[in-house]
Formats: C-alpha cells, structure tokens, sequence
C-alpha cells in the first residue's frame, strides 16, 4: 500500500483527528529548525556506514541527536544480515534519500545477493520512512505496526518536511504488506525468531538472529541517548524489557545508541522510564504546570544521555494528560 503525503496547506475548519493530534505530539517541543540549518549550501549525502557487529551481521548507526537539517535523520540505527540465500534488512531510516543510501551500502558491503526480507520494528517515522527504496512485497511488520503506519504515516513524512526540508524529497509514506504472526520465519536458509511486544508503542517487534543470537531491539532499547514516549505506555514497557532480558542473545541492536553486548541498554532505558514516570506523577500530584514540570532538574546520572533535556521536555507534554488523568481523584459534584 503506497500512501501519498497532503502536500496541501492546513487552512481547514475540520477538527484535529486523533491520529493527527498523535503525530503532532510525536514532534512536539522539536526545533523546527528547518530555516536556520546551512545544508542547503552542501551536498545532501548521508554517507553511511556499515559496521560488522557480528559475523555478516552489519549495524548503521545513526546519530544520538533529534532530527535537524545537520544530520539530515540520520538519528536512528538500521541493520542488514546476510543469510545464505540473500538479505535480511532490519529497518529502513527516515526517508527516501536514507532507504536509497541505505540499498546502496548493501548492494556495496554484499554485493550480488538479493534482499529477501525487510522488517520494520515499529511505526515512528525515522524507521520505515526509507520503506519506499525497498520491494514492498518483501516488508512486513505486526498487523498493527501495519494498522498504524496506515494511520499516522501521512502526518509523519508531512511533518518531516517541515523539520528537515530537502533531504525529505520524494519522500511517501509505504506500509509493510506482509502481516507477520509466526513466532520464528525461515529467510533464505536462516532462521530469526520474532518477539510481539509493546510499550514504546502499541505494537514493537523485536527480532533475533537465531544463529549469530544477535537481536534488533527497535526503540524497546536506547543507549547513551534518551528514550522518546510520544506513544509510550511505560507499564508495558517495562514488561517488555524484562522480557528482553530474558532473551538469549549474544549483542544487542538498540534503536538509538551503540551495539550492546551486555543489556546494558536495557537497564538504561529501564532506569530512565522508571525514573521518568515517577517525577512526572510526582509534579502531577504537587499541582505543577508543564512548564514548572519541565524546569526540574535531571538527575545527573542522564547526562551523559544524548538530547535528555529536549526530551524530557518532550515527554513531559506525552505524559502529562494521561497522569493528570491517572491521579487526580474523580470529585461527584451533587446538584
Ligand atoms: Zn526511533
């Protein structure tokens, strides 16, 4: 299913939908800082790279930043595996510029074998925006990651535009036709279990390589760089990270931030969310605004952290509604 941007303007009296509203609280609180980047004057070029985590198992790993017009969407973590019959792609970047970029670096690093296989974690733009350079009969995701791309992909890649300009050119959202339910899929001679899990969003697939043990974690784990919530349930979350770690593996590809072959992304983002959900119910209950919220300072263990405090701010807006909602007591007003 191709689905085609509204490049149209926005002057409408319709109301706000509510997948509109959700992909608006994706970006919310970003730098719209697409009139003050200089890459207009530069070639836009990715220049990505393919580092060996393990045996034909490649990662490109983007970098721990938000969206600007510098690193063009380059913020996310992508990955591609050579079985013995061709390709396994895990995930294909922000847009059509990456997903070509990211064809070629794989046409180059394996060269002569087909790609088999593309699997798209979850729904968030910077990960299935590049879907367009790939065979879309070969992409396949949970039914709802599927369901939500659907949904909300339109408002994403608009909104891209708007933060990064030119180097979304060409750039429509393409939903993954293949529904996957199958607990393990044989691709091209290797098997790769696949994990139906949530909590970064309503649907997260998380996918192991059952020979190398490798496994392509998706946004379920972030590393030196702070975990984004714009439709995060942070109870399921934590279930999912338990879950994860309990899965054998033998590295672990984390959505943002470097490989990790100790979980320790998973302890991380663990501590981070923990950490979060309770300073956040914690200025809900002492009757803060937002903008108090977001003030209070972050404890020093984060820092190290890439863009904590944009995002902090960021997932002060997610949460606050929901909290607010969660723990403030229910007053019977009696006529
Ligand atoms: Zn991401």
């Amino acid at each position: 299913m191709t689905i085609k941007p509204s490049r149209q303007g926005r002057a409408s009296a319709a109301p706000i939908s509510k997948a509109r509203r959700q992909v608006m609280q994706w970006f919310a609180g970003g730098c719209a800082c697409a009139v003050c980047g200089s890459a207009n004057a530069r070639l836009l070029d990715f220049d990505l790279m393919a580092v060996e985590v393990a045996s034909r198992t490649w990662a490109v790993l983007g970098r721990t930043e938000y969206f600007n017009m510098d690193n063009g969407g380059n913020i996310v973590n992508v990955a591609f595996v050579e079985v013995p019959d061709g390709v396994v792609v895990i995930d294909t970047g922000p847009s059509k510029r990456y997903g070509d970029a990211l064809r070629r670096l794989i046409e180059r690093t394996v060269p002569g074998k087909p790609i088999l296989r593309v699997y798209n974690t979850h729904h968030h733009p910077d990960h299935f925006l590049g879907n367009q350079s790939f065979d879309a009969s070969l992409i396949a995701a949970p039914r709802q990651v599927i369901d939500n791309i659907a949904l909300e992909g339109n408002g994403f890649a608009d909104n891209m535009y708007r933060l990064l300009g030119d180097w979304m050119r060409g750039t429509n959202a393409v939903a993954p036709t293949v529904a996957l339910q199958a607990d393990q899929e044989d691709v091209g001679g290797r098997r790769f279990s696949l994990y139906y899990l949530s909590g970064h969003t309503s649907s997260d697939l998380v996918i192991r390589d059952d020979d190398t043990g490798v496994l392509f974690a998706g946004d379920l784990a972030f590393l030196y760089r702070a975990p984004t919530t714009p439709h995060a349930d942070i109870d399921s979350w934590r279930e999912s990270l338990q879950t994860l770690a309990g899965i054998d593996k033998s590295l672990l590809i984390p959505g943002h931030g470097p490989s990790d072959d100790k979980d320790e992304s998973l302890a991380q983002t663990g501590d981070y969310i923990d950490w979060l959900h309770g300073s956040i119910s914690d200025s809900v209950m002492r009757g803060l605004t937002m903008n108090e919220a977001m003030a209070l300072p972050i404890p020093a263990r984060f820092e190290g952290l890439g863009v904590v405090r944009s995002e902090y701010e960021r997932s002060v807006v997610h949460l606050y509604p929901s909290l607010e909602d969660a723990l403030y007591p229910v007053i019977e007003i009696s006529q």
